[in-house]
């Protein structure tokens, strides 16, 4: 179970951005900034699962790469228990130690792991699966004999279910079938006891049968190793899946923007944020819960580019809800209701111009069809 969001944690964004610069196409001068992701804050604490669900292009995996430090962000820190990431690897690289600080680089680096969603293309294919799990306990705990190495592979294995462990260790990644392969990358990561995995897309590559197998798996080890989870996913009912279980937090981003976040029941029962609603209506297993609307809840279906994004409310050109505040104002993530669950929307406010405010004539381009599928 997650613990207690009094905590100090484990994790923190603080108004994080990420920014990319794009050469212009088709040869015109120039280049454009892609804004990944805007002024996103975010803890995680220990023993916490986090998903983080959005379409394509919302910018969540570069959010969760900034999180673990392989990203530097444009603007704003990311600290690890209070240290921050960026600051420790500078300092590292000049002095080669931690200096004044707790934690240094190296600690930071093995305690924020990721497994990736194609885990065939992650483990080397010319290495056997003890030599690529023995690898992490051979850096990280030099003092293990190859015996006890042995023994604790052989007993992941056996615990992830690949058993005769004896003869899956000798394999080769490509003699694995894809649920084999992301449970290695899965030990792999573990082995080196750290607070927290960042799981991107880990379990869409897999058949349908098998997710919430290896939904099930991470969360057992979750708990035996006290490890966090940051999970990114396009479908919001993997993400209930694996939140609910654990007493996590989902959130959902919209172009580069956390949008809201809150438990798995008041996202997915109760929720606030108009673009999560769209979210719901586009996940099949979740759709009845928003009546029998047979088109997505949205003014237009097409995506503005992160290279130009709305002004005021990102979400106001599709947004069936959009007033003319909202294409001027940006609302930030509140709690609007004291309950934990935050919400970027001026609907949450009850005194907001935003209900004098004249709403926004109808789109041409209304959507029709069901283009918003994306689960
Ligand atoms: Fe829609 Fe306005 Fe709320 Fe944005 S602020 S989600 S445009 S109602």
């Amino acid at each position: 179970m997650s613990r207690a969001r009094d905590d100090d944690p484990l994790l923190s964004l603080r108004d994080v951005s990420v920014h990319f610069h794009k050469e212009r196409l088709f040869g015109l001068a120039g280049s454009e900034t892609v804004h990944a992701v805007d002024d996103v804050s975010l803890d995680v604490y220990e023993n916490d699962v986090v998903a983080l669900v959005g379409e394509s292009g919302c910018g969540k995996t570069t959010l969760g790469k900034t999180a673990i430090g392989i990203q530097r962000p444009t603007d704003g820190s990311v600290l690890y228990r209070g240290q921050d990431i960026w600051e420790t690897k500078a300092k590292s690289g000049l002095f080669g130690g931690r200096g004044d600080d707790e934690h240094s680089a190296k600690e930071i680096r093995r305690s924020l792991q990721m497994i990736h969603q194609d885990p065939g293309s992650s483990l080397n294919a010319n290495y056997t699966i003890e030599s690529i799990l023995s690898a992490p306990l051979e850096r990280w705990q030099p003092e293990m004999t190859e015996a006890d190495r042995r023994a604790r592979i052989y007993g992941l294995l056996d615990y992830v279910g690949m058993t005769p462990a004896k003869d899956f260790a000798g394999r080769y990644p490509h003699q694995l079938s894809g649920g084999e392969q992301q449970r290695v990358a899965l030990i792999r990561a573990l082995l080196m006891n750290p607070d927290l995995i960042l799981a991107d897309e880990a379990i869409s590559a897999l058949d349908v049968s098998l997710r919430a197998e290896m939904m099930d798996l991470m969360l057992e080890l979750q708990e035996q190793f006290d490890t966090s989870f940051l999970f990114i996913s396009h479908n919001l009912a993997n993400a209930k899946h694996l939140t609910q279980r654990a007493g996590g937090r989902i959130g959902i981003m919209y172009l580069g923007e956390l949008v809201e976040i809150g438990t798995p029941e008041q996202i997915i029962h109760d929720p606030q944020h108009p673009y999560t609603k769209v979210l719901l209506w586009a996940t099949s297993d979740l759709r009845n819960r928003t009546g029998d609307i047979e088109t997505p809840p949205v003014r237009s279906l097409d995506i503005p580019e992160p290279t130009d994004p709305p002004s005021g409310c990102r979400f106001h050109t599709r947004c069936l809800d959009a007033r003319t505040v909202c294409t001027r104002d940006c609302p930030s993530l509140e709690d609007h209701d004291g309950d934990g669950r935050r919400t970027a929307c001026f609907r949450g406010e009850a005194n907001h111009e935003y209900w004098d405010s004249e709403p926004l004539a109808d789109d041409a381009d209304a959507a029709e069809g069901s283009a918003v599928e994306i689960d």
